[in-house]
């Protein structure tokens, strides 16, 4: 089976629909969350998502956030303001979908979450500390997860090492085989790895390997929405730039 692994896709619709436009064929879609949130189409984001009936798909902080579930206290005032943004263009029915998204999925060989084994929604994996003590915290082959928009990927004995997490390239294919492995596919819909490219997944459960992708999108088309939008121009240029 072949997964195309989608994470913090932010409400940038160019953005996905250029992700499933060039990720080739695919017999599943998970979606590690963070669906809204930034961006400028929402609910059109949340009823893409749907279409692709994906068999796994996650809340993150973020769509917690859209719907009411989070205090506002930690986000900053500009995420505070696309927020209360955010919720003002969703319909019921988006609601409701977010609000019935698990916040990790297990199976025999993988575990999926938005942020963390040890904080689902909220702990961000970007140093071999923190991933070192979340492989205590699970015990699948490997463990995908997005937040921090950062496509990067560690196994056990890096973290135990002090190394990494390390960034691949587009194309690279890692292999998950003697090793447990933490994978972040990257963020569709905001880089923030000083690449404006897309980023996403192919996981292969039979060939268990991993191959990350990165895809150029009409960014200006997204930043021209999102000015019409009215959103925040931090949010607006950041998109360019990666970050
Ligand atoms: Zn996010």
């Amino acid at each position: 089976m072949r997964v195309l692994m989608l994470s913090d896709v932010h409400a940038n619709l160019v953005a996905l629909e250029t992700v499933v436009a060039v990720a080739g064929e695919f017999d599943a879609v998970w979606n590690l969350g963070d669906i809204v949130g930034y961006g400028p189409k929402p609910g059109e984001c949340v009823d893409f998502i749907i279409s692709l009936n994906p068999s796994a798909s996650l809340i993150g902080n973020h769509d917690w956030a859209a719907i009411g579930r989070l205090q506002l206290d930690e986000f900053n005032p500009v995420a505070r303001f696309a927020t209360y943004w955010t919720t003002a263009q969703l319909k019921t029915e988006h609601m409701h979908y977010l609000e019935s998204l698990p916040n990790r999925v297990i199976e025999e060989h993988w575990m999926l979450v938005h942020a963390s084994p040890r904080h689902p929604i909220w702990e961000y994996v970007y140093t071999a500390k923190i991933a070192e003590e979340n492989f205590e915290l699970f015990d699948t082959d490997v463990c995908f997860l997005g937040h921090t928009h950062v496509q990067l990927y560690i196994s056990e004995s890096m973290a135990k090492a002090g190394m990494g997490p390390a960034q691949p390239h587009d194309g690279m294919v890692l292999q998950i085989t003697d090793e447990r492995y933490i994978v972040n596919p990257g963020s569709v819909g905001q880089p923030r790895d000083n690449n404006p490219d897309a980023a996403f997944a192919i996981y292969d459960t039979e060939e268990r390997t991993v191959t990350f992708r990165r895809v150029p999108y009409d960014v200006a088309l997204t930043q021209r929405q999102m000015d019409k939008a009215g959103l925040p121009r931090p949010l607006i240029t950041r998109l360019a730039l990666g970050v």
